[in-house]
Parts: structure tokens; sequence; C-alpha cells
């Protein structure tokens, strides 16, 4: 087995391993083998881990910020010394090239380095008070014990964009990694043991999410819940919160357009596209899903992209040479399939790709572009989170912005252009909480990432992040 059977869930600064229990295994979605196994946690050991960092929260919350932002630096140091076998476990357990997970992880140490400067100017305020015998002011206050629920796309960037500045504000943290996924949240565990963070201030749980979720939801003691993963959790989650009034946090699914105007760098434009859809296999949140391209130059920008696809190459990640690894799962498969095949079924034109791609046993689906699409088709409407991309035709740009607008999701867009003053008037008129300039890698650490409409709200990264675990306190004091 690929990991040491010794690690599993990290409760109270112990590791809990499998034993004797029922366990989750863990696969290759490259292959289909199984790479490792860990314990399928218990509603008992969620209580656990809730009640170690509800212990731990006060002595974490008293230490200077300085002293937490300490852990935090060292923690984004031993990250990048091992970032190449951590980026090998990550391709394995997730499926994606080795040189995205590489990234993946210098992004993920980028929260930890990022918050560990940040926690360092939570600022308060005083305030000006109406009365000469008052004095007032008002202070941030951590919020207490967070749970964070993360998905399988990407592995460790997501535990860290939640875990650095829950840690930095003063906040405890019981973390759910997403049940395909569970290994490179375990070696964020381990690099924070080794740091030597106390006892309780982060808490691993694997096991069944609805389970696990419940005892999250129900427990007076976890006082806010951060999530990212699809809308339809994000939805159960919030109303799961209500009966108690957590603060929640959502970062959820997307349903990206990227205009390409008529006056765009098209060689630009069909780079970028290509690699805002096909990366991670086009199972980021923020992928392009939906082209919009002036009539006028659409032949063109089309010969381009399809050029660049036909040399993608598709494989195992860990291959070098590998452009594009496989889905996750086999439902991920079908729903690909099926956007697909509804869009040729309604008209679409398949360009390159359309089938599955029979690859060295696990799921994979060639890059695909379709064009004639119609806007009845499920992939103008649905998130596809697989490697297609349908491209629609547009005359008036008004018209283009409306139907990029037309959707419940609303995480990120992005347009190409060379005129800066029509730059300017699509990025205020796309209803996205992100928009990419001529730039489809809008994501770093330094700004805050999110959603509106239904994709979700609530930032991470930037200075925003951190105020997501923290609450104002208001103090007025009378003076003789
Ligand atoms: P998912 O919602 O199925 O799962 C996400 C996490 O929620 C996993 O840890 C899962 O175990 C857990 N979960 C599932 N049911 C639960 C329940 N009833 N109670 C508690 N936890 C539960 O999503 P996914 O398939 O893992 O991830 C893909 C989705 O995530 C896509 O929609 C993608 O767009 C979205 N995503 C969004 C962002 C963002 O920043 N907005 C980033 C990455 C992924």
């Amino acid at each position: 087995m690929l990991v040491d059977t010794k690690y599993g869930m990290f409760i109270d600064g112990e590791w809990v391993h499998a034993g004797n229990r029922a366990v989750i295994d863990v696969v290759n979605p490259a292959t289909l083998e199984k790479i490792a196994e860990v314990p399928l946690g218990s509603a008992d050991d969620a209580k656990m881990a809730i009640q170690s960092a509800k212990e731990a929260f006060e002595p974490w919350a008293d230490l200077t910020a300085r002293e937490r932002s300490g852990y935090l630096y060292r923690a984004y140091e031993l990250m990048l010394q091992q970032k190449e076998k951590l980026a090998e476990l990550l391709t394995l357990e997730q499926g994606k090239p080795l040189k995205e997970a590489l990234a993946e992880i210098e992004f993920a140490a980028s929260f930890l380095l990022w918050y560990a400067e940040e926690g360092n100017r939570v600022y308060g305020e005083t305030i000006p008070s109406s009365k000469k015998n008052k004095r007032l002011w008002a202070i941030p206050q951590p919020i207490g014990v967070v749970a964070a629920i993360t998905p399988w796309n990407f592995p460790s960037a997501m535990v860290t964009r939640k875990i650095a500045p829950a840690l930095a504000a003063g906040c405890t943290v019981v973390l759910k990694p997403a049940e395909q996924t569970p290994l490179s949240a375990i070696e964020i565990m381990k690099i924070f043991e080794e740091v030597g963070l106390p006892r309780g201030v982060v808490n691993l749980i694997t096991g069944n999410p609805a389970e696990i979720g419940e005892v999250l939801l129900n427990s007076k003691d976890v006082k806010s819940i951060t999530f990212t993963g699809s809308t339809e959790v994000g939805k159960l989650l919030m109303k799961g919160s209500a009966s108690n009034l957590k603060k929640v946090s959502l970062e959820l699914g997307g349903h990206a357009p990227l205009l390409v105007l008529e006056d765009a760098d098209l060689d630009l434009a069909a780079e970028q596209a290509l690699a805002s859809k096909f990366r991670n296999c086009g199972q980021t949140c923020i992928c392009t899903n939906r082209i919009f391209v002036h009539e006028n130059i659409k032949e063109v920008f089309l010969e381009k992209l399809v050029n660049k696809v036909r040399n993608l190459k598709m494989g195992e990640g860990l291959n070098v040479k590998t452009d594009i690894g496989p889905l996750i799962n086999e439902s991920a498969l079908k729903k690909v399939t099926d956007h697909v095949n509804d869009a040729h079924r309604k008209g679409a034109e398949i360009l390159i790709g359309g089938k599955e791609w029979d690859g060295p046993g696990g799921y994979y689906f060639e890059p695909t572009v379709l064009s004639n699409v119609t806007r009845d088709m499920k992939i103008m409407n649905e998130e596809t989170f697989g490697p297609v991309v349908p491209v629609y035709s547009f005359e008036k740009l008004d018209d283009a912005i409306s139907v990029a607008n037309d959707t419940d999701y609303g995480l990120a867009a992005f347009v190409f252009t060379n005129d800066f003053n029509k730059a300017i008037y699509v990025s205020e008129k796309l209803q996205y909480g992100i928009v990419g300039i001529n730039d489809v890698f809008p994501g770093t650490a330094e700004a805050p990432f999110g959603g509106i409409k239904e994709s979700g709200f609530g930032k991470e990264g930037g200075h925003q992040g951190i105020k997501e675990f923290l609450e104002w306190k208001y103090i007025s004091a009378a003076v003789k």
C-alpha cells in the first residue's frame, strides 16, 4: 500500500488508523488501482474531534498573532521542501498531470505564507464618540471552532486556503476532506504535527459525508462551516446550519463563460481557452464551460483552438508527457458523455473528440470542442466538470453578455479583447464574483476569490479571507 497505515484520521493530536474498523478505499483514478485505505470515521470520532478543537481554542486564540504566524510560516517552508513528494501523491489520488499537481502544491503553500503574514494585520477600529464621556472601539476576535469541508478537485490547495486563515485568525479546525482524496489532507496534518502545532488545533476526520456532516451541523461548539464543493451540498449545509445559526461560507460550482471579442489576440485567446478548459481535465470550478466568440472571427479562432486540442496528450498524470488525465470517477464520465450526446442530438457539431478514450483503466474522455451549440443544450446550462467546451457565436456584444449572465451560477468569467474600454465595460456587466481580462488564472493567495448568486458567498484569499473567521466585538467605556 502506498501510504503507511499508521496514518488516517488526526484527532486530538493522535493518529487514528483503520485498525479493525471499516475503511474507505482510495483509488488511483488513472488506473483504478487501490492505493491506500483510510478509516471510515464514525459520528463519535467527529464528536471527539470537535471536543478536541473546542479545548484547544482558548489557548490558541490567546497566543499572539506573531506566535501563530510562526507555525504557519514553518508549515509553508516544510510544504515547499516536500513539494515533489506531495505532488506525486496528489497525482496518484486525484489524477491530474504531475506539472499541475506541483503547481497546486505551490499554490497551497502560498496560502500558508500569505496568512502567516496577514494574521499580523488583523486591526480593530476606534470610533469617535458623540458623547464626551464615552470611548468606543471594535475588536475582531476569532469565531471559535471551524468545520472545513473540502472537495477532491484541489485536494491540497482547498485545504490550506481554509485552514491557514482560520488558524491565523485564532480559530481551531475540524477538517473533512473529500472521500476520494484524503491522502493530501493527511500530508498536511503531518506537516502541522511536525511544526509542533498544539494538540487539537487541527483535526482530520475521514468518513461518510452525510453522517460526519450531520455531527458538524448539529454541534453547538462548531461556530462556522467553511465549504467548497457543489451547489447542491452547499444548500444542504446552509439549511442545516440554520438550526443553531452557524456562520457559513460557501465556495460552490461555476459555469464560466469566456468571451472572445472581435479585436482579441486570437493566439492568446486560443492558448488561454485551452488552458482554462482542459486543466485538471475540466474539473476546476472556474474552468471555462462556455466560449462565446464573435461571428467574424469564429472560424479562425476555432481552427487555432482545435489544432491545439489535437496536440494534447492524454494519459496517466505521472507520465511527464501527459497534458490531460482521467476524470475522477464513473459518474463524472457519465455526466460528460450525457452532455456531449445531448448537444449532438440537438444539432451540435463535434469538431474534435466526443468520445471516451480507452486509457489504462481509468475514466478518460477525449478533449472535445463543440460548435453550432444552442441555448437549449444541457452543456449551455449546467456545470459539465469535464474536458468539453461548447463554442457559441455572437454578433452583438450585449447579446453575448446577456446569455453569459443567464445562469444561476456566478463564480468566474473571462474576456479576451485588446480594447481597454470594452474590457472594462464587459468586466463590469458580467454578473460574476471574479472576472479575468486576457487572464484565465485569477486565483492567487493575495486576492479575494469567491462567487455570487448560486456559486456561493464568502471570500478566500486576500485580507478578506481571514475576516470569514472573525467576529466583531464592540466595546463602549464610560469615563469620568
Ligand atoms: P461535493 O459537494 O460532492 O463534495 C464536496 C465535499 O462535501 C466533500 O468533502 C464531500 O464529502 C462533502 N459532502 C458531500 N455531501 C455532504 C453532506 N451531506 N454533508 C457534509 N459534507 C458532504 O463536490 P465535489 O464533487 O467534491 O466537488 C466538485 C464541486 O466543487 C464542483 O461543483 C466545483 O465547481 C466545486 N468547487 C468549487 C470551488 C470554488 O472555489 N468555488 C473550488 C473547487 C470546487
